[in-house]
């Protein structure tokens, strides 16, 4: 089959490697006019790790997995530490795989056969479904038809509202917004990364291999702005932060008004009752993000674009019987993960200073089993 999948993230190529092994003729196209890899170091964990082995890329992947002995310390306003959460409260399991996301957007990408072809620069317009195919309008103005379209498009999928209804229909926003911004002049001192609260606000700095990001998070109701336009997030970002000189806050401040890759969004989620209308899926956050505080963004990415192909493969010529079986066997994966992002916010970005304070108590030496962050 001709195949169209809009989005190259981790569910986008991953979804490529799999159609494309299977012998369909994929196209990608990536909105962005190169493939997006920055991002903090992300998590491969369960049933992800084994689908990575099938699908030929674990090797390298635990080859540059990172080592997860660095710690996080809470620290004051002057910089001195006043909790440190052991490391078994940080990690769900020994056997995750923490790699950083530019790692495993190279290797995925590396991985693409001859039969997928990556356009830069390119999004859908205008998508029409006709039961035995869809025919496309790109942003570019050029048309063409698919025998499938897979929306993997992020939590703000533009194949999700040109098929489905408004995003609103879908989202639940958890109350915080997330930043990340490259940090390249940051010399780590040990290995520790240090985060700062103020009552609704985190800051700090992840360091991992050579790198550094400068990391955010604020508590905010929903903000109404165009997600494609940085000027307007750098904004958001700065006006969330004013006024607070203390700690790193200004010089961590600066650094996302100076990358021009700044990562910012919403911690929200995407809840579906069905990821398919006739001849279009959804897969990775299009369809079921889970929000940045599961840790399974990247695992159910992995999961999803397995079994959407496997459900091809068990199905030829039969797309309802194929998005059934994928439905069925991605949507416990997707449930369980979501269940487990809300509570990791209020640790995180406690919302007053005596939520802080007894956060930071609760990692005091003496205390036995405390819930992970
Ligand atoms: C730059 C970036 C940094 C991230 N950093 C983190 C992180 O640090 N921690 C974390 O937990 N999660 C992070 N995420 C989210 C994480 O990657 C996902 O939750 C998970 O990997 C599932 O990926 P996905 O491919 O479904 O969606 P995404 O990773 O969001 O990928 C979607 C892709 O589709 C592209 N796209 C969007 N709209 C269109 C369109 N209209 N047409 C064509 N292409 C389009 C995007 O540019 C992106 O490349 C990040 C995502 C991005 C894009």
């Amino acid at each position: 089959m001709r195949i169209l999948i809009s989005g190259a993230g981790i569910a986008g190529l991953s979804t490529a490697i799999n159609l494309g092994a299977d012998g369909h003729d994929v196209t990608v196209l990536e909105r962005a006019g190169h493939l997006r890899v920055n991002g903090s170091p992300i998590d491969i964990r369960g049933d992800a790790i084994e689908i990575a082995d099938k699908m030929g890329v674990l090797g390298q992947i635990r080859d540059l997995r990172i080592d997860m002995s660095e710690r996080v310390q809470f620290v004051d306003s002057s910089g001195a530490v006043v909790a440190e959460p052991p490391l078994d409260q940080i990690n769900d399991s020994p056997n995750d795989i923490e790699i950083p996301r530019e790692d495993l957007a190279t290797i995925l990408h590396d991985q693409l056969g001859p039969s997928a072809q990556l356009r830069f620069g390119e999004s859908i317009a205008e998508l029409d479904d006709d039961d035995r195919g869809v025919n496309i309008r790109f942003t570019s103005g050029a048309a063409d038809r698919y025998d499938l379209v897979v929306g993997a498009d992020g939590m703000h999928s533009a194949v999700r509202r040109l098929t489905f209804e408004p995003e609103q229909q879908f989202l639940r926003h958890l109350g915080f917004y997330v930043a990340l911004a490259a940090l390249p002049d940051y010399t780590p001192v040990d290995r520790t990364n240090p985060m700062y609260n103020y009552p609704g606000h985190m800051t700090g700095i992840a360091a991992f291999n050579d790198k550094a990001l400068a990391v955010f998070m604020f508590r905010s109701p929903w903000i109404d702005y165009d997600y494609h336009d940085l000027t307007a997030q750098k904004q958001i970002l700065v006006d969330a932060f004013a006024g607070h000189t203390e700690w790193r806050v200004p010089e961590l401040v600066d650094a996302a008004v100076q990358d021009p890759e700044l990562y910012f969004d919403s911690v929200s989620q995407i809840h579906m009752s069905s990821w398919h209308r006739g001849r279009v899926v959804l897969v990775g956050d299009a369809a079921h993000c889970a929000s940045n505080l599961s840790g399974r963004g990247t695992s159910l990415a992995l999961t999803g674009a397995w079994f959407l192909a496997q459900a091809l493969r068990d199905h030829p010529g039969d797309v309802t019987e194929a998005w059934q079986q994928y439905e069925h066997d991605q949507r416990p994966h997707a449930t369980r993960s979501q269940a487990t992002a809300a509570p990791g916010g209020e640790r995180l970005v406690p919302a007053t200073q005596d939520q802080i304070d007894a956060r930071n108590r609760s990692f005091s030496p003496t205390t036995e089993k405390r819930d992970s962050i």
